[in-house]
């Protein structure tokens, strides 16, 4: 039996300067530096989380709804290029809102809400602690589709949210945080994750 021909990544416009990934150095600092922000030493037990390792290797996967390039790992890029065109022949609209995210710019999330006078466990419940998303693995995406408000919860009354609990799962993607998950992060319809693949 012929394998289908594998989709073809888009080369990032020359313009477009990739994300770069820190050293074991420069980890421990960030790490440092979300501590002192207040994130709790306890923090992976308390939420049964696993630190996450940033992606070695980047694909272009184009820009989001606002317009910012966006990257996840190869093979995650072939499965969510996939995974988008499988959902528009069914006439479901799958967007980009964020893919890969560095400790360093997870740092910057949680820096600005601290500024903002937010609360480190009100942070904790909605984003994941710099070194623990899985948004630094390049296998993460969120996403919208016209219509819905991006990262809110009413995406899960979507015909997207429908088609992806239905399709995602053939596509190696599942939803990482459903309601009442183990890691006491709020629900999350938007967050799905590619972990398998069928290669
Ligand atoms: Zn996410």
């Amino acid at each position: 039996m012929r394998s289908s021909p594998r989709p073809a990544l888009p080369a990032a416009p020359a313009e477009v300067v990739p994300p770069t990934c820190s050293s074991a150095a420069q980890r421990r600092e960030l790490l440092a530096q979300a501590h002192a922000l207040g994130v709790p030493k306890d923090y992976a037990r308390t939420h049964t989380l696993r630190a996450v390792r940033e992606a070695s290797d980047l694909a272009f996967i184009g820009y989001d709804i606002h317009n910012r390039p966006q990257w996840l790992q190869p093979r995650a890029a072939r499965a969510w290029f996939a995974l988008r065109h499988a959902a528009a022949i069914e006439q479901v609209e799958l967007q980009v809102v964020s893919a890969f995210r560095s400790i360093e710019y997870q740092l910057g999330i949680v820096r600005r809400k601290r500024e903002q006078g937010q609360a480190i466990e009100d942070i904790l419940r909605v984003s994941a602690a710099p070194g623990y998303s899985e948004h630094h693995s390049g296998r993460a995406l969120d996403l919208t589709t016209p219509g819905f408000a991006a990262l809110e919860e009413e995406f899960e009354k979507s015909p997207a949210f429908r088609w992806l609990q239905r399709r995602a799962h053939a596509h190696g993607f599942t939803l990482s945080f459903p309601r009442g998950n183990r890691h006491a992060i709020a629900y999350e319809p938007w967050h799905w994750c590619w972990r398998a693949s069928r290669d």
